[in-house]
């Protein structure tokens, strides 16, 4: 008998449930190719979930997601939903309460040029060339969840020399923090070039001293992968300079957010970016972009970010690597071919390689 996956899907808002049914269609086919069977349980969040139950993160959808083997969201929010209102629901609440609830610390984002999009980066083509990279983001712990506050009357900190306001963040890292998250980085470098560059300030800070003893204490366990430092402040240079000197790049929740940002670009392509969220126990993956409002409905969304985010779910959560890479080559013909949704076609597109959501992931299934 086949084996059994259960994957919670998410479809969430906007473009969400178009390019859920394009994951659905190809875990259907990559299941009878590979001797699976996906099963599938959708559960609300976000702008859906608050209209139809009143919160953007319902009960039943956390006990879904926690029960399955992964969680693939899609997309939510909208100008619906959108209120400064502090007593009414948001749909971001339902994404940063499942991320916290699934307690995952661990933010993968893997930046790779597509050769058939290069002309969609700002960099020049020669910069792009080999780039192929994944960034390791600490994602539950630093100056994002450190001590805060904001104190009044402080002799001297008013602008006119007088008792004024000060506030303060705090970066902390413990090493237990630090050692999960450098295992995560290690172990997917173990799978790709096997190199890890881990990203600090620790010409600096204090946490960024810990955080590199502690990478090089994991280093230790692993004599296969290459440790390179690197200052966060290079780091940023050298993304633009020479981004495919990185293989994999592990670093704090801040360094991260603003790195994976930058590199991000290096593609030009929002539709075309994935991620995944791990912690110790369900995965969650997910496209990058948002919910695309202004298309949703139209049948021309994109559909290959959570395409590709179903191929690092078959990758991370279901050690099924043979399927994972078919389908990221299926993906890479299709590009090469010429095929084109709306958002990434170029003054060279042919009018009939210009697709809509439904027949891209024909396509893709055409050539799995
Ligand atoms: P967006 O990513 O939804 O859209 C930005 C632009 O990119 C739009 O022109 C859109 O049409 C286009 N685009 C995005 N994804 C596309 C795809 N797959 N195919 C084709 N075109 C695509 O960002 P936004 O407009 O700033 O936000 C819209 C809504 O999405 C907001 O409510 C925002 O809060 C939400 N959002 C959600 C997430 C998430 O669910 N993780 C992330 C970002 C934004």
């Amino acid at each position: 008998m086949a084996e059994t996956k259960s994957i919670c899907l998410l479809p969430g808002d906007g473009i969400g449930p178009e390019i859920t049914a394009e994951a659905v269609k190809i875990l259907g086919v990559i299941g009878d190719r590979f001797g699976v069977t996906f099963e599938f349980d959708e559960a609300l969040l976000g702008g859906i979930a608050i209209d139809t139950t009143g919160s953007p993160l319902p009960d039943e959808t956390l006990v879904k997601a926690k029960a399955a083997d992964a969680v693939l969201l899609a997309a939510i929010g909208g100008p619906k939903w959108d209120t400064t209102d502090p007593g009414k629901p948001r749909p971001e609440q339902g994404l940063l309460g499942i991320r916290k609830e699934l307690e995952l610390f661990a933010n993968l984002r893997p930046v790779k040029i597509f050769p058939a999009l290069r002309s969609a980066s700002t960099l020049k083509d020669e910069a792009l060339e080999g780039v192929d990279m994944l960034i390791v983001r600490e994602l539950t712990g630093g100056v994002y969840f450190g001590k805060r506050a904001r104190e009044t009357d402080i002799p001297g900190a008013a602008t006119d020399g007088g008792a004024g306001m000060r506030a303060y963040d705090t970066m902390e890292y413990s090493e237990y923090e630090i050692d999960r998250i450098t295992h995560v980085a290690f172990d997917a470098a173990r799978g790709r070039k096997g190199v890890v560059h881990s990203i600090d300030k620790a010409n600096v800070l204090e946490s960024s001293r810990l955080w590199r003893e502690v990478a090089h204490r994991v280093a230790a366990d692993y004599p296969d992968v290459e440790i390179i430092d690197q200052l966060v402040d290079n780091t940023a240079m050298q993304l633009i300079r020479r981004p495919a000197q990185f293989d994999v790049m592990v670093t704090s929740n801040l360094f991260g957010d603003i790195l994976s940002d930058e590199a991000s670009m290096l593609t030009g392509s929002l539709g075309m970016l994935a991620s995944a969220s791990l912690g110790d126990g369900t995965a969650l993956y997910e496209p990058s972009h948002g919910s695309a409002p202004d298309i949703a409905g139209q049948g021309v969304a994109n559909p290959l970010a959570m395409l590709l985010s179903v191929e690092m779910m078959l990758r991370y959560s279901f050690q099924m690597n043979e399927a994972a890479d078919a389908l990221s080559s299926a993906i890479e013909s299709v590009l090469d071919e010429g095929w084109r949704t709306r958002d990434i076609a170029d003054a060279q597109t042919a009018d009939e390689f210009l697709v809509g959501t439904s027949r891209m992931g024909d396509l893709v299934i055409e050539r799995l």
